[in-house]
């Protein structure tokens, strides 16, 4: 007869600040105790008991049998030659590899050497928005993360090293499990000093979700993936929103931008031969003239199970170029840890696969 796992206890972060001090006055510790306990673990990374000297030895202790730190289990780590660390974590609740959890660390690079690294998260596993150009989403969505899957994410990358900026643009649509991410960054926020701006949710841009985001006192800036200026080729590159008015998605951005009085940038995945025309640049130009916003172009890193191209260096300049003559601000992000398919779109497909 099979038995059940046993059930494991809860972790620190599966705790709202309340319970937690109750837990530790329960395992002999004083109130203020979770303050210090989550400020040592969030701010300065400490993963193991014998390093949080914050603490009573007798409370420390405890921990593991009573209150873990982290409940995952890091299942795989990559690190390419420009510094950038990518991690496979596992929850004991899916046992899955697929069903994994990615993050990814990126260093400064050398003109900013000093002030910490950017972390990339995840807020599901899998996704269910199904760009045909992402291996991140090839198998669909498994399930949302829970705050505290997220919140784990950050931990670990802080043990690797200081952090001074965050993208959530990992695998998932951030809007679609929103909750669980404000909740997150709440807790991250605590320890980590990270102003708004230090900050980016990237999402596909449903509208309603957008107008509600922005009214739920967001403390970060609002990164919308637009990647085409045509209907017909959006409705293909970005399944999910199929029949949502390209327009519809800027006035969302428009609306963003008025009640939290920050700029949107609008993401362009840049796809050799397919959406990084003169015809493109143009017509983008006429969707975007007049608004408040960035275009950060994104040049495509070839995935080899899927059939897109990485644009030559010369139409990318070209596109840039393009919109800068008609006065839109628009950079370019190459990204960053290619080689070890820990850049944009490439997360599970390699790294998570069985
Ligand atoms: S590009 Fe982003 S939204 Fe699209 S399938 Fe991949 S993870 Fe999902």
């Amino acid at each position: 007869m099979q038995t059940e796992p046993s059930a494991r206890p809860r972790g620190l972060f599966e705790y709202d600040p309340e319970e937690l001090a109750d837990k530790l006055v329960e395992m002999g510790g004083r109130p203020f105790h979770a303050k210090v306990l989550r400020r040592d673990v969030v701010a300065k990374g400490l993963l193991t008991p014998d390093s949080l000297t914050s603490l009573p030895a007798a409370l420390r202790a405890k921990l593991p049998e009573e209150l873990p730190l982290l409940v995952g289990r890091e299942l795989d780590r990559t690190e390419s030659r420009d510094g950038t660390i990518k991690l496979l974590t596992g929850f004991d609740r899916d046992g899955r590899r697929d069903n994994a959890i990615e993050t990814v660390y990126m260093p400064s690079r050398k003109a900013d050497q000093g002030k910490g690294a950017t972390i990339c998260v995840s807020t599901q596993a899998g996704c269910p928005v199904g760009c045909p150009f992402c291996a991140s989403g090839l198998n669909g969505l498994l399930r949302n993360l829970q705050a505290h899957e997220i919140v784990e994410q950050f931990v670990r990358a802080r043990a690797l090293g200081p952090i001074s900026r965050c993208v959530v643009m990992g695998i998932g649509e951030p809007l679609l499990n929103f909750d669980a991410l404000q909740r997150a960054l709440e807790i991250v926020r605590g320890g980590l000093e990270l102003g708004a701006r230090k900050i980016t949710v990237s999402t596909v841009g449903f509208p309603e979700r957008v107008r509600r985001a922005a009214q739920a006192d967001p403390r970060f800036d609002l990164a919308i993936s637009l990647h085409t200026p045509f209907q017909e080729q959006r409705d293909e590159l970005v399944p999910a929103m199929r029949g949502v008015p390209i327009e519809e998605v800027l006035l969302a951005g428009d609306y963003w931008f008025e009640s939290t009085g920050r700029e949107v940038t609008y993401e362009y995945v840049l796809l050799g031969g397919d959406n990084d025309t003169p015809e493109h640049a143009g017509n983008l130009i006429d969707r975007l003239q007049g608004r408040r916003a960035t275009v950060n172009l994104i040049p495509y890193n070839p995935s080899p199970e899927l059939p897109y191209r990485r644009p030559n260096p010369q139409a990318v300049e070209a596109f840039r170029a393009h919109l800068e003559s008609a006065g839109l601000v628009a950079t370019v992000r190459w990204s960053r840890g290619l080689e070890d398919s820990a850049a944009c779109g490439q997360l599970r497909a390699q790294g998570a696969g069985a």
